[in-house]
């Protein structure tokens, strides 16, 4: 399988945007039939570039996080990008991880330091990490993966000084070996672009920065979403979302229109490729995709 490095060294020489899709493992056997037979497949036909799968704070899905991975490459031939987490391991507990995703062929991880499984501020686990830039080292030290990071073009929400001490811990996590970056939702273009001034002109990061894009499709769900990762939602679309209220439908159509315009400016500016969150459904990232003419 690629590196995530190389597949956007490639595409910014051929000019063209890479596509990635982001999935969840799912709880019930349902969900991960729906995922694995269903829209992964549906998905699979806009001919993505990679899949990246998230962790989770704890519980039996953390373990499904490489299955999934495996049957991506396995099943569907596409890179896979294996998120990874600082939450309740040691340096010991992650070093086997790293041979475990190495098993699989799976040569890409989203290094992060993750959420605590109950909300609240975030524990360092004994012999563990305090933040990602020491996974990064760690990872890149192991050798043979590519690894990527999240960054925040609104700054992440615990950081108490503020988004521009944020964006300097994104440096320090490229200079620990990240080879690509991929942020947080947000729903202002210029928050984007304000970041990437920041953090390629003035600091000088060299790595892609992808934006994360995520097509709504309930606004209820949105408001939950934003509250918990601390994108702002701007007053017009919270307006709009207010006439939508519980009108999913409608939201989902909404959604397809604004993630399709933010797109479009978004590479319009030379963004390097876009992140879907695709909430483990087709329908709506299928339709972006073929507005802006990728699929
Ligand atoms: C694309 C993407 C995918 C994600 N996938 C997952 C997932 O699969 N599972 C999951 O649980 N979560 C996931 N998250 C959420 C992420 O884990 C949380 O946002 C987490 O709170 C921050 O992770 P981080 O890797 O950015 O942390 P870090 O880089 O460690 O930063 C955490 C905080 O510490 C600050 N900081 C960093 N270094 C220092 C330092 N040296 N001194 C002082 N402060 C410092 C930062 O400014 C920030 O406020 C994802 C987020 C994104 C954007």
């Amino acid at each position: 399988m690629q590196f995530i490095g190389d597949i956007y060294a490639a595409k910014r020489l051929s000019g063209r945007p890479v596509i990635s899709l982001e999935f969840f493992p799912p709880k019930t056997a349902e969900g991960d039939k729906a995922l694995l037979e269903k829209n992964i497949p549906a998905l699979r036909e806009t001919q993505p570039d990679y899949c990246s799968v998230t962790y989770g704070a704890g519980g039996s899905t953390r373990e499904k996080t490489l299955t999934i991975v495996d049957r991506i490459q396995s099943e569907h031939q596409l890179p896979a990008l294996a998120h990874l987490t600082c939450v309740n391991h040691t340096r010991e507990q992650v070093g086997e991880l790293l041979q475990k995703i190495q098993a699989t062929g799976c040569k890409n991880i989203l290094a992060l330091r993750g959420d605590p499984p109950a909300g609240g501020e975030f524990q360092a686990t004994p012999g563990g990490f305090e933040f990602s830039a020491q996974l990064v080292k760690f990872i890149r030290e192991q050798g043979g993966f590519n690894i990527g990071v999240a960054g925040f073009p609104e700054g992440h929400i615990a950081c108490k000084e503020g988004k521009l001490a944020d964006w300097q811990h994104l440096k320090e996590k490229v200079e620990a070996g990240a080879d690509f970056v991929i942020t947080q939702l947000f729903f202002d273009n210029a928050d984007y672009f304000t970041f990437r001034d920041h953090v390629a002109g003035k600091l000088g990061v060299k790595v892609p920065l992808v934006p994360g894009v995520i097509a709504i499709v309930s606004a209820t769900q949105i408001k939950k979403f934003t509250q918990l990762c601390g994108s702002k939602i701007p007053p017009a679309l919270a307006a709009r979302l207010d006439e939508i209220g519980t009108d999913d439908a409608a939201a989902a159509e909404f959604g397809i229109e604004y993630a399709t315009q933010q797109c479009q400016e978004l590479l319009r500016a030379g963004a390097p490729g876009l992140h879907f969150y695709t909430l483990n459904k087709a329908a709506s990232t299928v339709r972006v995709l073929k507005n802006l003419g990728l699929a």
